[in-house]
């Protein structure tokens, strides 16, 4: 009798995991750099990057030495210890961001629950119970806990799951007068993607984020930044508040810290850090051993002058071809975001169709992701080779020809 663990195929799926994904038709195998090989061996270049991800690709040494050798000698205790590589990369992130304090946790949407509550239980202690109000962004994004999706400003994301969580608000996004007309004394914390990411890559202005960082201050509420997308080097930026000039009090990273293996983090200040006391929060595995070594790796490749300024440059060369494709084939009407968060907004034709341009781009060799239905969106490492753009762009030039002129043929 065959053992059934001895194979796996993409019909698996259906069979034995929850329908949460509907995952693509081919499985990915193996990766080097900015390319990915799947089980019947083809090869594709790799402009999704996990998500934000992996932003050094696939396989990159200095991530994989550090994984190896921190694989050899610890890889879990609990917080019931605290460990070399978590107290390293904490240190790190405090002499390279606004922050004195780090909390660890494994994922964006644990980050956020914890600056969520810290906000909360700090406004709690400093002003008694009436303040606890959080408003939010409409469209925005900040994960799948039940508390992230009713912050978030998608209520396909929390219809259905039972009562909301009380005294959120959401407001629409880059619109301060909407803002000022909704945060009081009772608003403990504004959150914000500096560029929203999930909704189709829209990048905050600079004049309204300072505008929110203003009226925070006046209403004695915290700014959070979520910058699990936007952070750690994406931007051109370690992360994109530095850029912007408007510094939060609570920020929140995960993705690309990692580089592809999980971890999350909570940076703040010392004062508000304080209100997190011995038992207020906490996670068995957050602050790992592997993931902090694998961290404190990526952020030594990745917070370098080379590097950040590169991602510059790569944008540059996406968003100039892509304006190219989409002129030609009438496909894209503007092609926004910041560094290596990209999004090619497609024209009215071809609006809600993200999915087949995903479809098409994969089937002529390049992985791409959508943010929304509207939007084509690229998170590729930020170390990828021109060369790899260029090729890459070209196999998305091929599949979008492929598809008008089908589209044409209808
Ligand atoms: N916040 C933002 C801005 C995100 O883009 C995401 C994921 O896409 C999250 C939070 C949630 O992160 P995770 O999926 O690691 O929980």
């Amino acid at each position: 009798m065959t053992n059934i663990t001895e194979y796996a195929l993409r019909a698996d799926f259906d069979n034995y995991l929850v329908p949460s994904y509907s995952p693509a038709s081919y499985i990915p195998v193996k990766g080097l750099g900015a390319r990915v090989w799947d089980q019947q061996g083809v090869e594709r270049i790799d402009f999704a990057g996990g998500i934000a991800v992996n932003a050094l690709g696939h396989a990159h040494p200095v991530l994989v030495s550090a994984l190896m050798e921190q694989s050899d000698k610890l890889w879990h205790v609990s917080n019931v210890f605290t460990n070399e590589p978590a107290l390293k990369l904490a240190k790190a992130l405090v002499r390279a961001t606004f922050a004195d304090r780090v909390f660890f946790a494994n994922s964006g949407a644990e980050a956020n629950e914890a600056a969520l509550k810290l906000a909360r239980r700090y406004a709690h202690d400093k002003s008694g119970p009436e303040k606890f109000e959080i408003i939010s962004m409409v469209n925005s994004f900040h994960g799948r806990t039940l508390f992230t999706v009713n912050v978030g400003g998608q209520p396909k994301y929390s219809d259905g799951f039972g009562p909301k969580i009380e005294g959120v608000t959401h407001v629409p996004f880059n619109d301060l007068s909407a803002l000022k007309a909704a945060v009081s004394e009772r608003t403990c914390a504004v959150i914000i993607e500096p560029i929203q990411g999930e909704s189709g890559v829209v990048p905050a202005s600079r004049d309204y984020l300072q505008g929110v960082r203003e009226l925070c201050d006046t209403n004695g509420a915290l700014l959070i930044f979520d910058e699990v997308q936007s952070g750690f080097g994406r931007t051109g930026h370690l992360y994109a508040y530095q850029a912007y000039g408007v510094t939060p009090d609570i920020l929140t990273s995960a993705k690309s810290l990692g580089g592809g293996f999980p971890i999350g983090a909570m940076l703040t200040t010392a004062a508000i850090a304080a209100h997190f006391t011995p038992g207020t929060h906490g996670t068995t595995y957050g602050g790992n051993p592997l993931g902090c070594a694998v961290s404190l790796a990526a952020l030594g490749v990745i917070n370098t002058d080379e590097v950040l300024s590169g991602v510059a440059l790569k944008h540059l060369r996406f968003k100039g071809r892509l304006e190219q494709i989409g002129q030609r084939y009438g496909i894209f009407d503007q092609v926004r975001g910041v560094g290596l968060l990209i999004g090619a907004v497609l024209s009215e034709p071809w609006k809600g169709r993200a999915k087949e341009v995903l479809t098409a781009a994969a089937a002529h060799g390049v992985m791409v992701l959508q943010a929304g239905p509207d939007v084509v969106r690229f998170t590729p490492s930020l170390v990828i080779t021109d060369e790899e753009i260029d090729q890459g762009l070209d196999r998305l030039e091929s599949a979008v020809a492929a598809l008008t002129r089908d589209s044409a043929a209808c």
